[in-house]
């Protein structure tokens, strides 16, 4: 597991796991909609400036940045490419939606389940789910 993941995990990014969707404000009224969304993750120069065109014009452009700074992997969000956004990071981790959805799922198993469960779930010996259920204060089930 990413070191990074574990820190995500034990709570030490709590605000990367309250919201876990893209913000709806971004789905729902940002200038993108409607758009050729292929546009927003081509690898053409020509689509890519389109791309930046069409969030220059976007009244949520700065929210947008916010969330995608530390989210978005790929494509063009907030008018920024993948590149530029990782310059933004400045070295911080990004962590995707889909590993924001790991650590809160990971977390919850590790608080209900029982070690012998959660050791099959995740393909773990017992003893690492006992480690994650001391570092949460929590006392397996089945004890
Ligand atoms: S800033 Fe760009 S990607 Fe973000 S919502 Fe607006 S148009 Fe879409």
């Amino acid at each position: 597991m990413k070191r990074e993941i574990s820190d995500l995990i034990e709570g030490k990014y709590p605000e990367f796991l309250e919201n876990l969707e893209i913000p709806v404000e971004i789905t729902q009224g940002g200038a993108c909609m409607g758009s050729d969304s292929e546009l927003f993750f081509s690898e053409n120069i020509a689509e890519i400036k389109q791309a930046r065109e069409i969030c220059e014009s976007c009244p949520l452009r700065a929210k947008c940045l916010d969330y995608a700074t530390f989210a978005e992997e790929y494509g063009v969000w907030g008018g920024t490419t993948a590149g530029e956004r990782k310059v933004l990071r400045a070295g911080k981790p990004l962590f995707t939606l889909e590993e924001r959805r790991f650590a809160v799922d990971f977390r919850n198993d590790v608080i209900k389940m029982t070690a012998a469960a959660f050791a099959q779930k995740y393909e773990m010996t017992e003893r690492t789910c006992y480690r994650w259920k001391a570092k949460f204060g929590v006392e397996d089930l089945a004890s």
